[in-house]
């Protein structure tokens, strides 16, 4: 199934239904979770949501895996992350393939997304 484009790009993280996730292990705001700027759904057909560690964590620790340099505060609108996401999509070709920054709380989408 091809991921369903939406008929315009979230521009704002604050838009895109963000979310802090804890670990089960009590740390807090180890990744961000958030819907994809471009796509209303996904290739199985379900919301197009995009999950990245972070580094450092919201509680200041250490990452628990190797994540996106994060800047800015628990306020979406500040949220920075380095480098660039690049989804890879299925392995069959289909699905997610959104290639962007999130800047000062802003979706930047590079032209070879889809
Ligand atoms: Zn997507």
């Amino acid at each position: 199934m091809t991921p369903r484009l939406r008929a315009r790009p979230l521009e704002r993280l604050a838009d895109a239904d963000p979310a802090w996730v804890d670990s089960s292990g009590g740390r807090r705001g180890v990744m961000l979770q958030f819907e994809c700027p471009i796509h209303e759904s996904d290739a199985h057909g379900d919301t197009c949501r995009i999950a990245v560690p972070l580094d450092p964590p919201l509680d200041g620790g250490a990452p628990i895996e190797r994540g996106w340099r994060r800047s800015g505060g628990e306020d979406f609108d500040s949220v920075t992350l380095a480098p660039s996401i690049r989804r890879l999509g299925e392995s069959d070709g289909t699905g997610c393939r959104w290639h962007g920054f999130v800047r000062g709380g802003r979706f930047e989408t590079c032209g070879d997304s889809r």
